[in-house]
């Protein structure tokens, strides 16, 4: 997402790229200006000419710093606010295309004058700070005493919006918040421990311990001072002269578990502004009387697009040129899921792999000790195997044998605990962050589901597409159906529902994967989100046939959906491919508009056959018909908002869905719903068994769109507030922890 935007990609063309750095005082909202060159010629912006080749530009920030300024900054004061592509007008027609990284460092006072050790030819005279709106205005005005920049219009002008929005009224930014926290349902989430043994009871205790234990690790995945900005928060919102306003961030910091907005395309919601206040004593020329430099630990607000799983100013062309160096078997290690990567010091910026067992040693090791115990107490043989598996593997970095366990799981406590999803790393997707979900088995649904399994190859072969494209085996992961009692580690943002794991190849080539449907949690959305956007967008009659049975059976039918259909596919010329590459980008949206609308035309085929009850015929439609509006509202970049988009309009045109004009609410023509679900079914599955990318655009164009009717859902949903997600609390997970 931000990968080009935030990292320089020049690393090994030294020359072309220049490091800028602002220090900034919040006391006075000052800035610290030098005097340039001539003497009596200002600017705000101390500048490196050039990066070496063996430096990244936070070093060469570092750098700059010392050799200009004569004082040491901690590398976690410098604040990369922008990086971009700067010209540089260098005389006669050529022009130089420089990267800008630019950054800032945020003091609390002004830092004295007689600390900094300037440069001998610089002589005493050449600091000073002054106001940013004086120095703004001073500079806006063409002043001769001051440096006029380079270009003003985007670097100077960007600094100056970031500041004067950054130390804004707080009243806005407790609204801002306000509304933001307002998006989340409070659900508290707890689960019957009656049908455990005492074996087993004992050993969830320690294995809630477990989890809270490499919760730990992801604050510390997502970026290298989170711990420290947790910690600040809360004893900010706890102290006894808390303001509105602090609350506000502790609370929204605990559902992002770190400064951006999951649900705002992380866009940041917290500032340098907000961040931990540390000392550098030994960091700067003594001056008598002064304690040191109080700083702010800097906040980017872009989220890294690497985590913290790389050093933040590694670009993507130096990791593949350095991977390329290394022998093959480092070279999948540094690909792999469980290394980070790191810089060799601070004179020898080379880059290294660490496995995780080493990187989060001290929790690892906690948590391995906890889930022996718990080992030790469990009764159940399949989790007895996976606690203890599970614990080597944190300790010895090698997981494979505890995913077996865990696809191997047959017991009343399901426990997922480790490192699995790489979304975090959007810089390349290699690396898995650690996240733990602890629950109850619901054995009835799981065995409801059960059936499911057992009766997709009839589906398969009762699919409405040409037989041609049927295939004669199908895959299906095993699907258990859990209560959730508690889960941790990388469950920010919105809550989690259900997961297919693992990922790592060569279990799922070896046994394929396993499904978990957190119940609870379903059941929370219905309730909190789901029916209050029914009750607003379902015609009256029909309000009442929307219920939690139909949902959630359509969301466990979506996901064996994934399971069949067309995906190893054969094109016209005879060649073997697959649907992903034949539509590539389009695929997911498809797929996932597949897994919805097959699913649903999945379920009228159960009832058929006898295998779900009559009494779902309608309710499952209505359920769906609300469900399409919940997602819509998530928007069309995302794959499952367009993929319901495309089903809406379809059944709209097709008159399955009938807008009632006088309310301007929705229903469902049992009539006609069947044959339109039947067609759109058959027009996706048609789509991807041709591999005909041509015809997946065209669906998506004429169908993926805001309508007129969706918009008018839409706009109601608007009106009133309805939750876009739930946050949870977990009591017994509470109570376990507190002794
Ligand atoms: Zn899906």
């Amino acid at each position: 997402m931000h990968s080009n935007s935030r990292h320089s990609d020049h690393r090994h063309h030294g020359g072309d790229r220049e490091v800028r750095v602002w220090i900034f005082a919040e006391k006075d909202e000052e800035l610290l200006l030098q005097s340039h060159r001539r003497p009596g010629h200002w600017d705000a912006s101390a500048v490196a000419a050039s990066i070496s080749d063996y430096e990244s530009s936070l070093q060469a920030a570092r750098r700059l710093v010392q050799s200009e300024l004569g004082i040491n900054l901690p590398t976690d004061a410098f604040e990369l606010v922008s990086s971009s592509p700067l010209k540089q007008p260098q005389g006669g027609e050529s022009e130089n295309v420089l990267n800008n990284d630019v950054y800032l460092v945020t003091t609390l006072e002004p830092i004295p004058l007689q600390a900094f050790t300037l440069q001998v030819k610089k002589g005493p005279g050449s600091v000073k700070y002054m106001t940013y709106n004086e120095y703004k205005n001073l500079v806006g005005q063409n002043d001769p005493a001051y440096v006029q920049p380079p270009d003003i219009a985007s670097e100077y002008a960007k600094l100056f919006a970031i500041l004067t929005k950054r130390y804004q009224e707080d009243r806005d930014r407790c609204s801002t918040l306000h509304k933001q926290l307002q998006r989340y349902a409070p659900v508290s989430l707890t689960a019957q421990l009656s049908g455990l043994s005492d074996g087993d009871k004992e050993a969830l205790g320690f294995i809630i311990k477990a989890a809270k234990a490499i919760d730990e690790i992801f604050f510390h995945q997502v970026l290298d001072t989170n711990a420290l900005l947790r910690d600040w928060l809360q004893g900010r919102a706890a102290g006894d002269d808390a303001s509105q306003l602090d609350h506000l961030k502790w609370d929204y910091y605990v559902i992002n578990k770190s400064p951006w907005s999951s649900l705002d395309e992380n866009e940041a919601f917290l500032t340098t502004k907000d961040s931990a206040i540390k000392l550098a004593t030994a960091a700067t020329k003594p001056v008598e009387g002064w304690k040191g430099l109080e700083y702010r630990v800097a906040l980017s607000s872009n989220k890294p697009p690497g985590a913290n799983f790389y050093p933040l100013d590694m670009s993507k062309k130096e990791f593949e040129s350095w991977k390329s160096r290394l022998p093959e078997s480092q070279q999948k290690e540094a690909q792999g899921f469980f290394t980070v990567i790191r810089r060799q010091s601070e004179t020898n910026p080379d880059l290294y792999i660490v496995p995780y067992s080493q990187q989060y040693d001290s929790s690892l090791t906690k948590a391995a000790e906890f889930l022996h115990k718990a080992g030790d107490l469990a009764t159940t043989p399949s989790l007895k195997k996976l606690l203890h598996t599970k614990a080597d593997a944190f300790l010895s970095n090698d997981y494979y044998e505890s995913d077996i366990a865990w696809m191997d799981l047959d017991s009343k406590i399901d426990v997922t605990i480790g490192p699995y999803e790489t979304y975090e790393d959007s810089l390349f997707g290699y690396k898995a962050t650690f996240e733990s979900f602890i629950g109850i088995r619901d054995d009835e649904a799981t065995g409801r589901i059960k059936m499911f399994g057992e009766n997709m190859l009839k589906l398969e072969q009762n699919l409405p597409m040409d037989d041609q494209y049927k295939s004669t085996n199908v895959n299906v992961s095993p699907i258990r159906v859990i209560q959730l009692i508690y889960n941790s580690g990388d469950v920010d943002g919105p809550q989690i529902a259900a997961f297919n794991l693992p990922n790592d190849e060569r279990i799922v080539n070896d046994r394929g994967t396993s499904m978990v449907m957190i119940k609870n949690i379903q059941e929370a959305k219905f309730e909190k989100i789901l029916k209050p956007i029914a009750d607003i967008c379902i015609n009256n009659e029909q309000k009442e046939l929307v219920d939690f049975d139909s949902f959630f059976t359509h969301i466990t039918c979506h996901e064996c959906i994934h399971g069949i259909g067309p995906h190893t596919i054969t094109l016209p010329d005879g060649s073997t491919s697959t649907v992903r590459q034949e539509l590539q980008e389009f695929h997911t949206v498809l797929e996932e508009a597949k897994a919805d609308i097959v699913g649903l035309w999945a379920l009228r085929f159960f009832i058929s056959q006898g295998l779900l009850p009559k009494s779902m015929l309608e309710t499952m439609y209505v359920s769906f018909l609300a469900t399409c509006f919940r997602s819509v509202r998530y928007g069309l970049q995302d794959a499952h908002g367009k993929g319901q988009a495309v089903q809406f309009n379809w059944l709209f045109e097709k008159q399955a869905i009938v807008l009632h004009s006088d309310d301007e609410t929705f229903s469902v023509d049992f009539t006609k719903v069947e044959e339109a679900v039947e067609s759109l079914s058959k027009e996706i599955l048609t789509i991807q068994a041709k591999g005909n990318k041509q015809g997946a655009i065209a669906l998506l164009q004429k169908y993926g769109q805001i309508t007129k009717p969706l918009q008018l859902g839409l706009d109601k949903l608007e009106k009133i507030q309805v939750s876009v997600d739930i946050a949870l609390s977990f009591p017994i997970a509470d109570e376990t922890l507190k002794n």
